[in-house]
């Protein structure tokens, strides 16, 4: 007999992987999603450019927490219990097959996120869980051992426990349910953005990419190794998104303004460049430097660093003297860009910040504050860089409150 009820505020992936597990776990739960757009799993949908990346191929608890700049030792317990092989397996128990592509992520074979879409939207009916849109959460309060769901259409709704998964608060006023149930947020801010540079030969070299530059932010701890892309506003890439995530806290103590050190050649040290450099005067002496480009740079970004180092573009080896060639060094090993800025990645963003990690139980998901009340997803302050880690989390998170939920 169905004597208990569980109502999921949020209809993402992290409330619906929570209201799921609940209701397939316990009989005795009878599990609501109360979602307030006009369709469930709206992120889902537009994820990983429409294919939805929905874990990243790394198989151990301790490594892959290592991708969360926020949540990276609280998570190491939760992955164990639920981690990146029971999201595959979970899927494939549900029909769908996800593949790994070259640089770990994984994605449904169909390259649709409308696959996700469909399998959850499957096993929640199948659950037994009873979903509505156009159906938000204006206010809830704490009555005896029961919440009272107050919604948009001027409903209340009596809940034995509360799932709160309304995702990201890029606004304070979007954390409103958890800090009227006694919680704090740490401060909500952006994390996997692109930057703003000015330098006018960056933006003019728009969609050239280099497979591994190393990145690093003058005056700070922050560096990273990986491909970058030139845009026309500035940079981005996945060097660029793991620095914005890494140093999401101090960029927007800094305004997004700094100097951003690039080294074009991560694995030369810089006595091989020196000697290829010198290999170069002799035995090419009479070809110009600007079209002689060092692999694996290509010719177009040889030629903006060349003229970045200040060389002549008519500066033949046999000319480039030892001033030529130390800031030729110089440039492809720390070339300085100005930030001046920040754009949304419109491929993927999250919020660092959110619910207090210290507030909750991480072995049930469980306020400490509140009980009966439990979190999932991104609403946490946890975030991961980009990769399908930041869904993973919405897995592991829902799942381990959907199991805590259900038990009496
Ligand atoms: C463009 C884009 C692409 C992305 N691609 C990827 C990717 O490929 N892989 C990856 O790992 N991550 C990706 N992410 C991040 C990922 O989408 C999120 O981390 C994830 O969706 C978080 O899940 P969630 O369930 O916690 O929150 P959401 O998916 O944000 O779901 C929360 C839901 O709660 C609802 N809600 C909020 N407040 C209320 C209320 N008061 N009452 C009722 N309902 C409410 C919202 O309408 C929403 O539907 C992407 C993000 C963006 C923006």
């Amino acid at each position: 007999m169905i004597s208990r009820k569980i109502v999921v505020v949020g209809g993402g992936a992290a409330g619906f992987f929570g209201a799921i597990t609940s209701a397939s776990t316990s009989p005795n739960f009878r599990a609501l999603i109360l979602e307030r757009g006009s369709q469930f799993l709206q992120k889902v949908r537009i994820s990983g450019g429409g294919r939805c990346n929905v874990t990243h191929a790394c198989f151990n608890p301790r490594e892959l927490s290592r991708s969360y700049p926020r949540g990276e030792n609280e998570l190491i317990g939760l992955l164990r219990r639920f981690q990146v092989q029971d999201t595959v397996q979970w899927f494939a128990d549900h029909g769908v097959v996800l593949k790994i592509e070259k640089d770990g992520r994984m994605f449904p074979t169909t390259d649709s996120s409308q696959t996700i879409i469909d399998c959850l939207m499957v096993a929640a009916k199948t659950a037994g869980v009873e979903m509505r849109v156009n159906c938000g959460v204006e206010h809830i309060e704490r009555h005896e051992d029961r919440f009272l769901v107050h919604t948009t259409s001027h409903e209340v709704i009596e809940a034995d426990r509360l799932l709160l998964a309304t995702g990201g608060c890029r606004t304070p006023a979007l954390g409103s349910l958890a800090t009227q149930l006694g919680h704090t947020l740490s401060k909500p801010v952006p994390s996997l953005f692109t930057l703003h540079v000015e330098t006018p030969w960056v933006r003019a070299l728009a969609g050239v990419t280099v497979e591994k530059v190393e990145v690093s932010l003058h005056g700070t701890d922050l560096k990273e190794t990986g491909p970058i892309l030139l845009t026309h506003w500035g940079l981005s890439g996945p060097v660029i998104l793991r620095i914005s995530a890494w140093g999401a806290r101090l960029l927007h103590d800094l305004n997004y303004k700094g100097s951003l050190r690039i080294n074009w050649l991560p694995d030369t040290s810089e006595d091989s460049l020196r000697s290829l450099l010198q290999e170069r005067i002799k035995l090419q002496s009479a070809k110009r430097v600007v079209n002689s480009p060092l692999a694996p740079i290509s010719a177009r970004l040889w030629e903006a660093l060349v003229t970045a180092a200040g060389i002549p573009s008519d500066r033949r080896w046999s000319e480039l003297g030892r001033n030529g060639l130390h800031t030729l060094v110089e440039t492809l090993f720390h070339t300085v860009l100005p930030v001046t800025g920040k754009s949304l990645n419109k491929d993927e963003f999250v919020t660092c910040g959110g619910v207090k990690l210290t507030e909750v139980d991480l072995k049930t998901m469980e306020s400490k504050v509140c009980p009966g009340l439990f979190f999932a997803g991104e609403l946490l302050d946890i975030d991961g860089i980009t990769g399908g880690f930041n869904f993973q989390a919405a897995w592991t998170s829902g799942w381990v409150a959907g199991q805590s939920m259900a038990h009496p």
